[in-house]
């Protein structure tokens, strides 16, 4: 009798299990952008306004006050880091700060209580739905082209890009030394080592340089992660190979292994684990900066995301068909720091951010998924007001300058606030792709760049503090969850 009891009650639970299932669905979601683009800002305001029912009007699950309550729970995958929420609402909150960027993957379960739009659905009971965040560098995924390529391709296309005019004189020591080595001569350690420390500091120096340059392959060399200093990462492009085969116990043998030992052991199962489950995903862009840098930069930015958008292609000539089981049908292209600009450009933004993704996207041959793309800002850090100058009513942002800012001969303090003409953007996107600076050089760029403090929130009349002030966040909530709350 004991043992039918037991097969039951197993019975059951699988059935429990299974109706939890359906009633307790999972999303998950992919935060991803170039280093610095915003994620993690992203991320803690996002979570921050779902838990404390922040100002969401176009959210419409929470506008109609359907959702009930949202909450952390424990994420489902024990070996990935945890996205440190409590740490980074501590910074932006208590200390105004910003919070310390990405710098590997983490993750996040988020769950919404929410009541069904549809009388069908509120028959049975309340909806749940986990929202799994899953945060990575933009860096990891521009690997995805080395699955297609061997030792030797990798090291002729990386060569060739390093002699072009744009980059040849911050490769230049890799260049001296990748040319004097001999790829035929016995393995050794610290010639390795040292091709790979030059390598690697060639590929910083591209993004630290003013000039911005788009990210190259190895992503672990500029995003480490847990790998810093490991063998998979101690190898470098060869220059020179001969045709055939490398020499047993060569410096290219050892080269080669180390190689494929990165693409099997850190590039494909970053991609089956991670990117392979992820249902929708919201890629950032620092649009703003790239603007404020001028033309060079904003090419660069494009370039980024039509290789980032290849990524997510699916079907023939995908890189990733036999990783893919799921698929990602949502894709939100978001530019962040929205408040460094007044809302009256902020479809002026938000229409350059739409040019760019329209020729990523066909660039990328892209399809296989919804795309949208949006002006925002996740945490905003600014208000509006205007000054009058003589006869005019300028619009202007106020908020707290970083300690340290400059504007002209101005170095601000980071505690006191400032009114700031932002400048416009073009009213056409076209010629904000042509580049601010104008035709005549040298020009001011238009608009002033002043990197801001987080805000201090506001309370009401109770005492109640209020979630992390934004721009939009609730369109992107809307396009990236909205339909799963239905
Ligand atoms: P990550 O490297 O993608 O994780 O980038 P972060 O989220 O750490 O953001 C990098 C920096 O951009 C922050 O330290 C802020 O200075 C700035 N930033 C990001 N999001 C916003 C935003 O919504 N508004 C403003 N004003 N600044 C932002």
């Amino acid at each position: 009798l004991t043992s039918i009891g037991d097969e039951a009650r197993i019975a059951l639970d699988t059935l429990a299990g299974r109706a939890a299932g359906l009633v307790n669905p999972s999303l998950r979601l992919g935060v991803t952008g170039l280093s610095r683009a915003g994620k993690t800002v992203f991320i803690t305001s996002l979570v921050h306004n779902l838990v404390h029912g922040g100002r969401l009007p176009l959210f419409e699950a929470q506008k109609s006050g359907r959702i009930a309550r949202a909450y952390l729970e424990h994420q489902p995958d024990d070996a990935v880091p945890r996205f440190q929420y409590e740490d980074h609402v501590a910074a932006l909150v208590d200390e105004r700060v910003w919070p310390d960027s990405t710098r590997a993957i983490s993750e996040l379960r988020l769950t919404i209580e929410y009541e069904s739009a549809s009388g069908w659905g509120r028959m049975f009971s309340r909806g749940r739905l986990s929202l799994d965040i899953v945060d990575y560098p933009g860096e990891w995924l521009l690997d995805l082209p080395l699955l297609g390529k061997d030792f030797g391709a990798f090291s002729r296309d990386a060569y060739e890009l390093a002699l072009l005019p744009a980059r040849s004189d911050l490769a230049a020591e890799w260049l001296t030394l990748a040319g004097a080595a001999d790829p035929d001569a016995p393995a050794d350690e610290m010639t390795a080592r040292r091709l790979a420390e030059s390598f690697a500091a060639y590929l910083r120096a591209g993004k630290q340089d003013e000039r911005a340059l788009s990210t190259l392959p190895p992503g672990r060399f500029l995003m480490p992660g847990d790998l810093e200093g490991s063998p998979a990462l101690t190898f470098a492009p060869l220059p020179n190979l001969a045709d055939g085969r490398a020499k047993p116990g060569s410096l290219r043998a050892m080269m080669e292994r180390r190689y494929e030992a990165y693409k099997t052991h850190v590039v494909r199962p970053f991609f089956r684990e991670h990117i392979a489950r992820l249902d929708r995903q919201i890629v950032l862009v620092d649009a703003m900066q790239a603007l404020n840098a001028g033309p060079a930069a904003v090419a660069d930015l494009e370039r980024a995301l039509t290789e980032i958008l290849a990524c997510f292609r699916q079907g023939r000539g995908s890189l990733l068909t036999g990783l893919f089981s799921r698929r990602i049908d949502r894709i939100l292209i978001a530019a962040t720091k929205a408040d460094h600009i007044h809302h009256e450009s902020h479809d002026r933004l938000q229409a350059i951010v739409r040019r760019l993704a329209d020729r990523a996207v066909e660039r990328a041959s892209f399809s296989g998924a919804e795309v949208d793309v949006l002006a925002m800002a996740a945490v905003r850090a600014t208000r509006e007001g205007t000054v009058r100058q003589g006869r005019d009513t300028l619009p202007v942002i106020i908020g707290t300058p970083l300690k340290g800012e400059t504007i002209g001969s101005e170095t601000f303090d980071g505690e006191s606030e400032t009114a700031i003409f932002p400048g416009d953007l073009p009213e056409k996107a076209d010629i904000a792709l042509k580049g601010l600076h104008g035709a005549s050089q040298p020009a001011e760029p238009a608009i002033r760049f002043v990197r801001f403090r987080p805000p201090r929130l506001e309370r009401t009349a109770e005492g109640v503090t209020l979630s992390l002030p934004h721009i939009r966040l609730d369109r992107a909530l809307q396009f990236l969850i909205g339909d799963h709350l239905a």
